[in-house]
């Protein structure tokens, strides 16, 4: 039988990379399908984190996927974060904790699994339990990982008990203390001392369409808001040049302090949009947002209903 990419979306995440190898895994042991996972980017350093501490290999990277060819898609369903070619190919399964998108489309019946929790870990975690698929340590760490960094160790307002009940149960099969490996991984996560402004907008930056309004929105994690905007001129550059190469309308950049849980935006192209989305007015290009953290839940859906 052909072989089944499983990726996450553009700009991976911790959730994207790691949930592909958890589906990797678990399509292994039900053998149904012969799946194998793979990334649509760079592994972040929060990522890397994680798979060192569990002595795991990176997926190998997939630039663009052939008409026909079956593929499962986790943590996104939007064609805009999805892999070049996504149009035409046949999509098996997806799951995925997001909203469906406007781009989203298949031509035939699929296997669609979404829950509203702050993870698509969360949601294999529940896979594994109903199709009684044991869990071993590896595993159940690259899980718990995806969960800690996809809710920010539960301070996100993504986070559910869902998400807190399973982390606690994967933390003791994986052996390890989840507050200090989870404020280790994220930390690890805020470096961002070698990336240039190009890569520091691009770390997790994903694109979405409301109404024909084409909007970037990139975020980083820090310990220090202050440390970022030292270089907010060359970051505006940045963002100026992508809007102009990607048709982007509106570009948001998040700055999150995750000790804090705050984040700095940094907004160009249709300003005002944005500071009707959050209520703010914008002084040169930027704004504070208290409480802000997640852009699943704080960000998107504003700046959605204002389209
Ligand atoms: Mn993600
Ligand atoms: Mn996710």
């Amino acid at each position: 039988m052909e072989e089944i990419y499983i990726f996450g979306h553009k700009n991976p995440d911790t959730d994207s990379i790691l949930s592909s190898l958890v589906l990797e895994a678990i399509e292994k042991t039900m053998g149904i399908y012969k799946a194998k996972a793979y990334r649509l980017g760079e592994v972040n350093k929060e990522t890397q984190y994680a798979l060192d501490y569990f002595g795991v290999k990176a997926p190998e990277l997939l630039e663009e996927v052939k008409p026909g060819q079956p593929v499962m898609l986790v943590d996104h369903n939007g064609f805009d974060q999805s892999v070049k070619g996504i149009e035409n190919a046949e999509i098996i399964r997806v799951i995925d904790h997001h909203n469906v998108a406007e781009s989203f489309k298949t031509a035939g019946p699929l296997f669609y699994l979404a829950m509203p929790v702050g993870c698509t870990a969360t949601i294999l975690r529940e896979m594994c339990k109903v199709s009684g698929i044991k869990m071993d340590k590896i595993t159940a760490g690259l899980m718990l990982s995806a969960i800690i960094s996809d809710t920010l160790l539960f301070k996100s307002p993504v986070s559910t008990e869902k998400d807190k009940e399973v982390a606690e149960e994967l933390a003791e099969i994986a052996e390890v203390d989840l507050n200090t490996y989870g404020l280790n991984l994220l930390k690890a996560g805020t470096d961002l001392s070698s990336f240039t402004p190009e890569e520091l907008i691009n770390i997790d930056s994903k694109t979405y369409t409301t109404n024909g309004v084409k909007y970037q929105a990139a975020q980083i994690n820090t310990v220090s808001i202050e440390d970022v905007l030292k270089d907010k001129e060359a970051i505006e550059n940045a963002m100026q040049k992508f809007s102009q190469e990607n048709g982007i309308d509106l570009f948001v950049f998040m700055i999150t302090d995750i000790l804090e849980n705050n984040s700095q935006i940094i907004v160009l192209g249709k300003q005002e949009i944005a500071e009707k989305a959050f209520n703010v007015k914008l002084e040169n290009n930027t704004a504070f947002l208290s409480g802000v953290v997640s852009r699943k839940k704080q960000i998107i859906p504003n700046i959605d209903s204002v389209l």
